[in-house]
């Protein structure tokens, strides 16, 4: 389950506990924007916020952004985090549509552009709500720890995806994220920015912790922290 908060008109937040998800609905359809770790019901909640088709958009394919896929009859999602990946073996009846960097989906009246910003994940996706002027970020930009350790993440192409988040600034105003706290204001990318490159060049200790079976070290900034192996 989730609690379900109204942010504006056409825009709820749901809250299942450890993430955040969206509803964002146009004129003509709308879109969930994840769909959580701990809500199988999730497209059954979002048909009693919106009498418009929902369709399902992920911001990237980690497990604790899909427990309602099964709700829905596809996946949009970016190639590189489902080709092989944990979505695809959870949910294999949940045909997938390949999203694309630059690429509009448009929900009448509200479009939305797709930013490809691998790092997180190969196939982390940031989704700019075009008028509205608001960034979803996924995972890849909050306040929180990033995990930056196992098989699926990518480091090395983490701080050119924020550089690119910096070279857009100009068409958003704050940014939803998917953990901690959810509104940030725009210039939390060049802090993320700044927090990466001081780890990444050991600037900052960090201490070793246990985390879902794996010994990973934890970073923390005043801005965001890191797992990393
Ligand atoms: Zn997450």
């Amino acid at each position: 389950m989730a609690d379900i908060i109204k942010i504006d008109n056409g825009t709820w937040r749901f809250e299942d506990g450890f993430v955040r998800f969206f509803l964002l609905e146009g004129s003509e359809r709308a879109v969930m924007i994840d769909s959580g770790i701990n809500c199988k019901e999730a497209a059954s909640l979002a048909k009693e916020l919106t009498d418009k088709p929902v369709m399902l958009l992920n911001t990237h394919g980690d497990g604790d952004h899909t427990s309602g896929t099964e709700g829905f009859e596809k996946i949009h999602i970016h190639q590189a985090d489902y080709v092989g990946c944990e979505v695809n073996v959870r949910y294999p009846s949940v045909a997938p549509v390949y999203i694309n960097d630059g690429e509009i989906i448009d929900l009448g009246d509200r479009p939305l552009k797709i930013i490809h910003i691998p790092g997180h994940t190969a196939g982390s996706v940031a989704i700019l709500d075009v008028n509205r002027r608001i960034l979803y970020a996924g995972d890849s930009v909050q306040k929180g720890h990033i995990y930056m350790f196992g098989a699926k993440r990518r480091p090395d192409t983490y701080e050119a995806s924020l550089d690119k988040l910096i070279a857009l600034e100009d068409e958003y105003d704050q940014i939803y994220a998917s953990h901690d706290e959810y509104v940030l204001p725009k210039d939390h990318v060049r802090k993320v920015k700044e927090a990466w490159k001081k780890v990444i060049k050991g600037e900052v200790s960090y201490e070793m912790i246990e985390l879902f079976g794996n010994r990973v070290k934890s970073y923390t900034t005043e801005d965001c922290g890191f797992f990393m192996e």
